[in-house]
């Protein structure tokens, strides 16, 4: 399987990582749409927000936990920020790894999408 973003896990494609621990790690967003751009995603390598097993509750639950923290360490907690995930192809997902946005540092528009 050749996923990217297991590929940046694994360390054989550099990103600009900003958080890891055992399960989960953070870098910046390679095409970012506003000043502050993060991805937060699993380690262990899980298609999209559909394939979601109950068992993984509790590792989504770290990922928003790491969004929050990265947006306090980013200086958005105030402002404000977005957290999305794209699920599918008209969801807009791109990259067969489920992942988490992080954006903020400008005024977002009102819109869902
Ligand atoms: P999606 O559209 O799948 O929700 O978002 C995928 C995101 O991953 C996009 O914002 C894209 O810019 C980013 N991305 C894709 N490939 C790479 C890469 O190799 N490195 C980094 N840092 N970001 C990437
Ligand atoms: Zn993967």
């Amino acid at each position: 399987m050749d996923c990217i973003f297991c590929r940046i896990v694994e360390g054989k494609i550099p990103s600009d990582t900003v958080y890891r621990d055992e399960e989960i790690i953070a870098f910046r967003d390679i095409n970012p749409q506003a000043p502050v751009h993060i991805v937060i995603i699993p380690r262990k390598h899980i298609a999209a927000l559909s394939h979601l097993s109950e068992s993984d509750s509790a590792l989504v639950g770290r990922m928003v936990a790491v969004a929050n923290k990265l947006a306090e360490d980013e200086g958005l907690s105030e402002k404000g920020y977005r957290v999305v995930i794209n699920c599918g192809k008209e969801g807009g997902q791109l990259v067969p790894h489920l992942h988490l946005h992080l954006v903020g540092g400008r005024q977002l528009s009102d819109q869902v999408g």
